[in-house]
């Protein structure tokens, strides 16, 4: 039997694949209903095939800013050039409705969220090793030079932080790690366990 929601934090390194991972998550027949995503709000350009709503909802650096002033956010953050927010409302309704929530947040934004929730389940994704990553980083081709290597930077940092998560799993085959995370969210969703 399905307990109480909880929040399901994913995050780890620009590049380590846990967008690939949340999207796979979501939409697995396993999960259907049983795990929901939160709505983030960016003053990031949305891409092709995103839409205002689903993917995000995209908004202008101002009214970014105003949200954040009056308190709609439950964390925020610059990731590289664009703001981040996670609703803070939405995410309250979801729990409320004993949904479990799944958030895909930069690792900055999951410090703050774990402290919020300490119950919250929270997931490292990352590559075998930074090479491994600085290799994915170029393959995805959507950052020049500077870009990967801020990126990389970013991950030496981060990479620090993936003692205080409750999971690390490496993403290494897509597959294998997708199981691996499928089969941590099960056990903390079936069992109604908290950490
Ligand atoms: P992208 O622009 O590629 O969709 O996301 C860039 C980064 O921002 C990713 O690491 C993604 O997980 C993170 N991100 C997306 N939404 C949020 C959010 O609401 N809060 C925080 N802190 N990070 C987010």
């Amino acid at each position: 039997m399905i307990k109480k929601g909880k929040i399901i934090i994913l995050s780890g390194p620009s590049g380590s694949g846990k967008t690939t991972l949340y999207k796979k998550l979501l939409a697995s027949r396993i999960f259907k209903g049983k795990i929901v995503k939160a709505v983030s709000v960016t003053t990031r350009l949305p891409r092709p095939g995103e839409r205002g709503g689903r993917d995000y909802f995209f908004v202008s650096r101002k009214t970014f800013l105003y949200k954040k002033k009056a308190g709609h956010f439950l964390e925020s953050q610059k990731v590289f050039d664009n703001y981040y927010g996670t609703p803070k409302k939405q995410v309250q309704e979801l729990l409320r409705d004993e949904k479990n929530v799944l958030l895909c947040i930069d690792v900055k934004g999951a410090g703050v969220v774990g402290r919020k929730f300490p119950e919250a389940v929270r997931i490292f994704i990352k590559t075998a090793s930074l090479a491994a990553l600085k290799e994915r980083l170029l393959k995805r081709g959507s950052e020049d030079d500077g870009g990967i290597r801020l990126r990389l930077n970013t991950a030496r940092e981060e990479l620090k932080e993936a003692g205080h998560y409750d999971y690390i799993v490496i993403n290494e085959d897509l597959r294998k790690a997708y199981r691996e995370i499928e089969q941590i969210i099960l056990f903390h969703i079936y069992s109604g366990r908290n950490l």
